[in-house]
């Protein structure tokens, strides 16, 4: 036997009795490991580096894809082991255990460790253990998703089947809601029925349908009050609100009787289980019945799926998609295809056929774009020019021939497509902004990347995320990496840009709550063929454009002797709300591009310098709300929380995240009290001029986010 490989195991015992006092957990797992003897002595000083050690490997993780026993599995790696020369190496494979908590081992103890052997755990879930993999180098690959997006000129061969196509999925997804709430409807109705939650929710219905009457008549008044100055809806507003304090004081007390009633139904029988089987058949019926071609069927599936188990999550229900005209074509491609495939066009799914420049020209003149195209970088030279051919559905002809509808779309490749990486998604997006639409192609692909699964850097940063208003724009960010600190600065003028596209919102909104109650009072004896649609305006919680522009149309379509004078003035006001509409839309939109591709550039700069992010685990979703979880409103000031929306800094973070993905590094999330602790003495740290902090203890004088950042960083080194 190779002696470099008896050492350690030596060497894991010794570790394992030095330490079963502190770690007793770990000794338990390990069990099997007491059978070997060995001494070796480990001062209790190093108890404490090693760790460190330790944890800063466990924070690298790199993800990686490798087959065991035969199947195929994922998982993050640990640390990578070089035989006989560190016993932290074993220590390790104890304190990843412990991490991963109840892990279950999948490596044979009794093999050596090779020259370069990895840990990989993957990933605990609901119903299953994580696992520790202990895997050399030839069982492993690193599989990177690469993914290629390219603006498209809109087709040449466009019809109204695409756009039916298009319709269907919305439909689709609507149905696929509409199953979801049925489904929550009847998980309510069960748990509803139990004696302890049953009088809580009569109750809040009570309160519910009073607040619902409240509304209604506090609308009433506003409508007859339309032209007089001042509207006495005081008492009505104090008294909703109290009603809604009252109701939320029920709605926590409805919720702890759910959670009891939920465990006595589980308890009782396969109820939940049935629904769930219920649930399930009806997607399979509609999936069935949607008429779509399966790429995009499956698209829409997994976007359900993943929305749903984010709205359980939060608590939050999903949404009915109205249909503008926008959407997706999806190909899925099976068993993958190699850039190669697509340029030859051998798969009859998807075909980039190149062109010349001047070619290109002559297609695009005969078929002018709608919408400028967004032209990313300006590596011009590199620019080449094709047409892309993609499967949009299947069908029988007559004679029961299977024939194939494809679009084909003029694009220009700002950028190469990856040659060594196999294409698995080639989706299709159209979006209407204003009154156009814009397209765009996103192709996925997967590559394998044995080589650089680890970032090359050592270094370590802590990365505090805020909002305040500094000189020159919102300070987001401040990065301390214990010799430099560097703040980002989201620049003024996207901040100035943003707040017009704001004030266009508002003035929409206010023309619009202005034009409803206009057209209520209009409307107080309708011709039969409104009087529908004026009680269904009535209804309509909240005023929308497109509600009253439709209303008008069919005002003017159907009956415009009805009233002519009111119906010119319907008409001026329904086009002055297009004109801001159309102006937002299209602002608003260039502006988040523009806030987007200053994040990722930011985000890049870090994640290509610094190996482990440490950022707070802050909720943000929680700092904005206007009220706690317990009724009581949030403390934010109106301008933070504008500051705040206007920061997206949970944008900014997921940047951070992709981008250390791409570069190997790897992001922890911690919860420490970072800006209130400070960092010299760990004293506690008070405001005291703007954006600086002194510190009570040592008298330290710092700007917060400074403190901040070095806290975290200080945190994991
Ligand atoms: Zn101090």
């Amino acid at each position: 036997m190779n002696p470099a490989s008896m050492a350690p195991k030596g060497m894991i015992v010794g570790l394992l009795m030095t330490y079963n006092i502190y770690l007793p957990l770990l000794f338990c797992k390990f069990e099997a490991c007491r059978i070997y003897l060995g001494v070796l002595a480990i001062g209790q000083a190093r108890y404490t580096s090693e760790k460190l050690e330790a944890k800063k490997m466990l924070d690298k993780g790199a993800k990686v894809t490798f087959t065991y026993d035969g199947n195929e599995t994922s998982g993050k790696i640990l640390h990578i082991l070089a035989a006989g020369k560190k016993p932290a190496a074993y220590f390790d494979i104890l304190t990843a255990a412990d991490k991963a908590l109840e892990a279950d081992r999948c490596f044979d103890e009794t093999r050596s460790c090779e020259d370069e052997s990895y840990l990989v755990v993957t990933k605990r879930s609901k119903n299953t253990v994580a696992k520790i993999y202990w895997l050399s180098k030839d069982d492993l690959s690193g599989v990177q998703v690469v993914v290629r997006q390219y603006g498209l000129l809109q087709p040449s061969n466009w019809q109204d089947d695409c756009f039916n196509h298009l319709y269907l999925q919305n439909r689709y997804w609507n149905c696929l809601v509409e199953i979801e709430q049925d489904n929550r409807n009847k998980y309510r109705a069960l748990v509803g029925e139990d004696e302890d939650v049953a009088p809580i929710q009569d109750a809040i219905d009570g309160l519910k349908s009073r607040i619902a009457d409240m509304a209604e008549q506090r609308t009433q008044l506003k409508i007859e009050h339309c032209k007089k100055i001042g509207i006495h809806t005081e008492p009505l507003d104090n008294a909703i609100k109290a009603a809604k304090a009252e109701m939320k004081k029920l709605s926590n007390k409805a919720k702890e009787a759910r959670a009891v009633a939920k465990e006595r139904i589980r308890a009782a029988g396969p109820a939940f289980k049935l629904l769930e089987d219920e649930r399930r058949q009806s997607v399979k019926e509609a999936y069935n019945n949607s008429q779509l071609w399966w790429g995009n069927y499956n698209a829409i599936t997994n976007s359900y799926n993943t929305a749903r188990t984010r709205a359980m999550k939060e608590g939050a229900d999903l949404r009915f998609h109205r249909f503008d005209g926008s959407g997706r074509f999806t190909c899925q491609i099976m068993g993958g295809m190699s850039t190669d495939d697509l340029l030859s066009g051998r798969n009859s799914v998807a075909q980039l056929r190149k062109v010349s420049n001047s070619e290109f020209t002559k297609i695009i003149k005969s078929n002018p774009p709608a919408l400028q195209l967004q032209l990313v970088g300006s590596r011009r030279d590199e620019r080449e020019y094709g047409v892309l051919s993609i499967t949009i559905y299947t069908a029988e002809d007559d004679q029961g021939k299977k024939t194939r509808r494809t679009l084909d779309f003029p694009i220009i490749l700002h950028r190469p497509l990856p040659e060594n990486a196999t294409l698995k998604i080639i989706s299709v997006n159209r979006k209407k902004i204003g009154t156009d639409y814009r397209w765009a192609v996103t192709f996925t692909f997967s590559e394998e990347t044995k080589e650089s699964i680890v970032h090359t850097s050592k270094q370590t940063c802590g990365i505090n995320l805020g909002w305040k208003q500094v000189a020159g724009g919102l300070r987001v960010a401040t990065v301390s990496d214990g010799t430099s600190t560097r703040h980002v600065v989201l620049p003024q003028v996207i901040i100035d840009k943003l707040a017009y596209t704001e004030s266009l919102q508002s003035r929409i909104d206010t023309a619009t709550n202005e034009n409803f109650i206009w057209l209520l009072g209009k409307m107080a004896d309708p011709p039969e063929i409104l009087k529908g649609d004026v009680t269904s305006l009535k209804r309509s919680k909240r005023p929308h454009p497109a509600k009253f522009a439709k209303f008008v149309i069919k005002w003017r379509n159907e009956c415009s002797e009805f009233e002519p004078q009111a119906l010119i003035e319907a008409e001026v006001m329904r086009k002055n709300v297009k004109r801001l509409s159309l102006e937002h839309h299209h602002l608003r939109d260039k502006v988040l591009r523009r806030r987007i591709d200053f994040y990722r550039n930011e985000a890049k700069k870090i994640a290509d310098k610094y190996s482990m992010i440490v950022m707070d685990k802050m909720d943000l979703r929680q700092m904005s709300a206007l009220e706690k979880s317990d009724g009581t409103p949030n403390e934010l000031a109106d301008l933070a929380r504008y500051h705040r929306k206007v920061a997206a800094i949970s944008e900014f973070r997921e940047w951070i995240g992709k981008q250390a993905i791409k570069a190997g590094g790897a992001v922890e999330m911690i919860a420490i009290e970072s800006t209130r602790t400070c960092n010299a003495c760990d004293g506690v740290m008070a405001p005291s001029d703007g954006l600086m902090f002194r510190c009570k203890s040592c008298g330290t004088f710092v700007d917060q986010d400074e403190n901040a950042s070095a806290n975290l960083l200080r945190a994991v080194t």
